[in-house]
């Protein structure tokens, strides 16, 4: 029974970040462990509400309430379990996750303060490699049906994990060199160490799931093939599409980049020197792209901006600027707008953030300025407005507002397009809808036999989503292989986040 008043004794409390100086000096992660006294306190703080709107919040269904009171009474192992009962990875959602569930927490109704579940859960996660190191639970009996999943990502390893537990035999194809999609070279380790990854991986392997990388489905081997091989197949190839502004003059410079190449260059610069092998950061052509000594520009809001802009901080950048189209958004819940227990727009400060920079909103690229020499120099902005009509998107820069910024490298951060046009569609018979996304019917298949899920299904979304879409998935394909019992499925395909309209 949870403690009714812990809130009332309590305030919300998260543990200190590394300082800036010393954080910015490597790429370990921003958060050190939260210690078990502040963590059983924070758990206090959950107060058996009734309605645990936290649960509506999550597309896991994480049982939330449950597992904080676990933590508060000290009951580690237990926590464990009820965690992994509905999320095979919570150590990447309890580091990674925007936590939904804490803005349809009651404690925070009226603007108060909500639990500190994603803390919690990140807690347990840690606890659960402690105490055991992620212990294999293999099938105990084959059910001689194969499964191939193509891509890596959280939806891929997802359904992997659920498929070899209830008995399928599955080997996951990733074109590249390392498993983990987005989680391996996107996101940097200061958000997720790579250690995270590569001991659950350990977990999948001892429990029979067979990864084959460098393998670019569509290309090294064919639909066909796969079909032939196996008696499904499981897309979960992502949306790596990265939108782009042709249209803006100048985007041919030599320094604007995409921000995913970026990023994935300082994530193979990091993991190289892990392994002892240090070297440069840059694209596959060779071209380098590092923000050492540069100015550097961020064009964008979200995840992947912020992500860029602890990146160049750590690779030594003279100056970064953060463009937004937006306004800057309030910093409390506008109830009229996004009343609780819906995601508010609010403005998001990421421990990036704390590490300097200047964020610049309401403002849009109109040039990219030219040196002289076809490489970058400036980015000529404007102050706009943002209006939708009918649905489109109408930006008006307001005259006389115009003004440099100087920039050595460009970065666009603006957003993703859906998933690649790539042979393998063509090969499977799918096609991209009007988002880019692949279409499933209500059982998850995009067509006979071939399944789909995470953001190549939901369009750029989380990985709280993608783990959810990965958890369904394979239940369906456990189904439609004649599977005894049902795998559980916290979403179906039209589930949508708690909106108010
Ligand atoms: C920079 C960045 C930061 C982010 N930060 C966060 C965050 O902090 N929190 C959060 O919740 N979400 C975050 N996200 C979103 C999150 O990473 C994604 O929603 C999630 O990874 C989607 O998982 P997925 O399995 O569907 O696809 P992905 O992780 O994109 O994996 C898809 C995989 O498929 C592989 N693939 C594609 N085509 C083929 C083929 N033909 N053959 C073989 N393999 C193929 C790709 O190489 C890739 O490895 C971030 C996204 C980005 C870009
Ligand atoms: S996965 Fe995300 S939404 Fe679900 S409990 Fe964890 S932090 Fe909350």
């Amino acid at each position: 029974m949870p403690d009714p008043n812990g809130f009332l004794r309590y305030d919300r409390r998260l543990p200190a970040r590394r300082p800036v100086p010393v954080r910015i000096s490597d790429w370990r992660e921003v958060y050190p462990p939260a210690g078990e006294e502040l963590i059983r306190e924070q758990a206090t703080r959950c107060m058996d509400c009734g309605i645990p709107f936290c649960h509506d919040g999550c597309p896991l269904g994480n049982r939330i309430p449950d597992w904080n009171d676990l933590v508060r009474t000290g009951n580690w192992d237990a926590a464990v379990d009820s965690l992994h009962a509905t999320n095979n990875f919570p150590e990447f959602t309890g580091r990674l996750c925007p936590a939904p569930c804490e803005a349809a927490c009651v404690l925070g109704l009226g603007g108060q303060q909500p639990v500190t579940i994603k803390q919690v859960e990140v807690e347990i996660a840690d606890a659960a490699v402690a105490r055991d190191g992620l212990r294999p639970r293999p099938a105990s009996v084959s059910t001689g049906r194969s499964v191939a999943v193509v891509g890596s990502g959280p939806a891929g390893l997802a359904a992997a994990q659920q498929l070899a537990r209830a008995g399928h035999t599955v080997t996951v194809y990733e074109r590249d060199d390392a498993i983990g999609g987005l989680l391996r070279y996107g996101i940097p380790d200061f958000k997720l160490e790579k250690q995270h990854i590569d001991k659950r991986l350990a977990q999948l392997t001892a429990e029979g799931v067979r990864f084959r990388t460098g393998v670019e489905v569509g290309v090294d081997v064919t639909a066909e093939q796969l079909r032939a091989e196996h008696d499904a197949v499981l897309l979960a190839c992502g949306a790596l599409q990265g939108r782009d502004t042709p249209e803006t003059p100048g985007r041919a410079l030599r320094g604007v980049h995409q921000a995913m190449a970026h990023l994935v260059a300082a994530n193979r610069v990091v993991a190289a020197a892990g392994d002892g092998k240090p070297a440069p950061a840059t694209l596959p052509d060779g071209t380098p792209i590092d923000a050492a000594g540069k100015h550097v520009v961020i064009i964008g809001g979200g995840d992947t901006a912020a992500d860029c802009l602890g990146v160049a901080h750590r690779q030594g950048a003279a100056g970064v600027h953060q463009l937004d189209l937006y306004p800057e958004p309030p910093t409390e819940r506008d109830a009229a707008r996004d009343p609780w227990p819906t995601w508010p727009w609010v403005l998001r400060n990421y421990p990036a953030h704390e590490e300097g920079g200047e964020r610049v909103f309401a403002v849009a690229v109109q040039e990219f300025v030219n040196d002289g020499t076809g490489q970058v120099r400036a980015v000529r902005i404007a102050e706009v407005t943002v209006e939708k009509v009918d649905g489109r998107r109408i930006v008006t820069a307001l005259p006389g507002s115009e003004r440099e910024i100087p920039a050595d490298l460009v970065l666009l951060a603006i957003g993703f397009e859906g998933t690649e046009e790539q042979p393998l569609l063509a090969q499977f018979g799918v096609t991209r809808n009007g988002r880019g996304a692949i279409d499933s019917r209500p059982d998850w298949q995009a067509t006979d036999g071939v399944f789909v899920a995470g953001d190549m299904h939901r369009g750029a979304s989380l990985i709280v989503w993608a783990i959810a879409e990965g958890r369904a998935a394979a239940a369906a394909i456990h189904t439609y292989l004649g599977g005894v019992g049902d795998l559980p499925a916290p979403v179906d395909p039209a589930r949508q986040p708690l909106a108010a309209r």
